[in-house]
């Protein structure tokens, strides 16, 4: 083992590897395939050059599950593996191995995997020396890495330390010795210790002088774990001390990142849940929307089919004799009538669009709002007849500023229609005034009205406050409406009480530029 009068240096062709080396038997029963070396494995990963490591072990699956992976991905880094035998034997390790799928005969052929017996690594002057065990380790790593290993990663079944030899000193110093050599070496180990045979004073020193302990298939970062010079009692009570508030704090800062990490994990999980609720709502908004839309589009079709159809039948059932004028342009002005419905909706719909693209472009123009008004209130002319409603306008002669008319009308129709729609039967006002510099335009119904929880909502996209089934449309008027007031700059508000009316009220400055329009120009 290096010293004088030991072999100079580590020789791999010993009783274990050379032509001697015991046959490989099937696995014994204690150490079957198949036994579950996933997590272990992983851990394990984390694990590289200049690690040490134990292995306290209980039970032999725990035993295979740490050791088939540390030797497969030793392998794998291109490492020479070093396994001293003792209570497994050489071919009941080999067999394990082989039967996890590490390719053991073709890595000990080239010298990858390597057994050594406990008299040939660390009784190899017949006694323990662990000065001269780490001389040799050290030796094992210089031939590995000239042979072309990047390292060399070595793990001891430690039951030969069971009988007389060594002392419990003399193991905690060899521990101890590892832990100065391994780190910043090209060399990792892991000791393995089968808890149940040795005493609880040797694990309690194994479990002192290992960074890393493997535990069931877990990896810990021991925090028992003392540095050398903790170990060989050269420390003052200073420095433990230090040691000691270190560790506490460490197991402190562990215990905050927990907690944060629930704390995130709760607070992920609440704004998952809001999401989803958001997401489910607009899914039902649209589905909805989807539902009276297609209900929407094909009222005015009916109708326009029974016209239509009503005229085929006419011209076919009257024997070559024309049908009269007047029927026709009948049925062309209720054709017409529907035809424009149709339309009406179907703009809502490109507006819509529009504005969620945030393209809706507005041309400037000087326009007077007491006559757009006037145009509109005569449009509706036959609406509010047939509605039973008075429109009744009170308005000065004239206010005047830089707005877009068809958008301007919009607005004025949206607020008109509704008016009528909601409030029929009773007279609807429209006052046009100037205040303050600003034109301000109030349509105001005396109908079913709108309670306060629905006051902001039917400004939004679909959102309505009445029921399908009694009155028809998509819930997008003052949606738009207010898209176009804000675009002009100015501001919509609606005053209500259920059963006593709606006012609506639309203040606009009188030149505004406007982010969304080619400004006031
Ligand atoms: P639509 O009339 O197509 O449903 P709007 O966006 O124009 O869509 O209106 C949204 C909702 O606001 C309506 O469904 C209705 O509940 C309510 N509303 C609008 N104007 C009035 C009004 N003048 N009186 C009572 N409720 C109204």
């Amino acid at each position: 083992m290096g010293g004088e009068g030991r072999e100079p240096g580590p020789s791999f062709g010993g009783e274990m590897n050379g032509p001697s080396m015991p046959a490989p038997t099937a696995p014994p029963v204690l150490l079957e395939a198949g036994a579950a070396v996933g997590e272990t494995a992983r851990q394990l990963t984390r694990l590289g050059r200049g690690d040490h490591v134990c292995l306290v072990y209980e039970r032999p699956e725990e035993h295979v599950a740490a050791l088939v992976p540390y030797i497969r991905q030793g392998l794998e880094r291109g490492e020479r593996c070093v396994y001293v035998v003792d209570e497994h034997g050489v071919g009941e390790v080999a067999a394990t191995l082989r039967a996890h799928g590490v390719e053991t005969e073709r890595a000990r052929a080239r010298g990858a995997l390597v057994f050594l017996s406990q008299r040939e690594a660390f009784l190899r002057g017949g006694r323990f020396e662990p000065d001269e065990m780490i001389a040799y380790f050290r030796r094992v790593e210089q031939e590995s890495l000239a042979a072309g290993f990047t390292g060399v990663c070595a793990t001891g079944e430690m039951s030969w330390a069971l009988g007389p030899e060594p002392s419990r000193e003399e193991l905690l110093r060899y521990e101890t010795l590892l832990n100065c050599y391994l780190p910043g070496s090209r060399a990792m180990a892991n000791c393995q210790y089968h808890r149940s045979r040795f005493s609880p004073e040797v694990i309690r020193d194994v479990l002192r002088a290992h960074p890393r302990v493997i535990l069931g298939d877990e990896v810990h970062e021991n925090l028992f774990y003392e540095t050398p010079e903790m170990l060989l009692g050269e420390e003052s009570a200073a420095r433990r001390v230090e040691w000691m508030v270190r560790q506490l704090k460490r197991v402190r800062e562990a215990e905050r990142k927990l907690v944060m990490m629930g704390m995130r994990l709760s607070e992920q999980a609440e704004e998952n849940g809001r999401l989803y609720q958001e997401a489910r709502e607009a899914v039902r908004a649209r589905d909805e929307f989807l539902s009276v839309a297609s209900h929407e589009l094909k009222t005015p079709l009916t109708p326009l089919r029974l016209k239509l159809q009503g005229l085929k039948r006419e011209a076919e059932g009257n024997e070559g004799e024309l049908v009269p004028r007047e029927r026709v342009v009948r049925a062309a002005q209720g054709a017409e009538q529907q035809l424009r419905k149709l339309a009406v909706l179907v703009d809502a719909l490109l507006d819509v669009s529009r504005l969620t693209q945030g393209k809706l472009a507005l041309t400037w123009e000087e326009l007077d709002v007491t006559e757009v008004v006037w145009e509109v209130v005569e449009r509706f002319e036959q609406q509010a007849e047939k509605a039973g409603s008075e429109v009744e306008v009170v308005a000065e002669r004239e206010v005047v500023g830089r707005w877009d008319r068809l958008r301007l009308e919009q607005v004025v129709t949206n607020l008109l229609s509704n008016a009528l729609k909601y409030g029929a039967g009773r007279p609807v006002h429209v006052t046009v005034a100037e205040e303050r510099g600003r034109a301000v335009l109030v349509v105001r119904d005396e109908g079913i009205g709108i309670g306060p929880e629905h006051q902001q909502r039917i400004f939004g996209k679909f959102e309505r406050a009445v029921s399908g089934r009694h009155y028809g449309g998509l819930g997008l008027g003052l949606y738009i409406t207010r898209q176009i007031v804000q675009a002009l700059g100015g501001s919509i508000e609606v005053e209500s009480e259920p059963g006593r009316g709606a006012t609506f009220r639309v203040v606009l400055p009188r030149t505004t530029p406007s982010p969304l329009g080619r400004g006031p120009g």
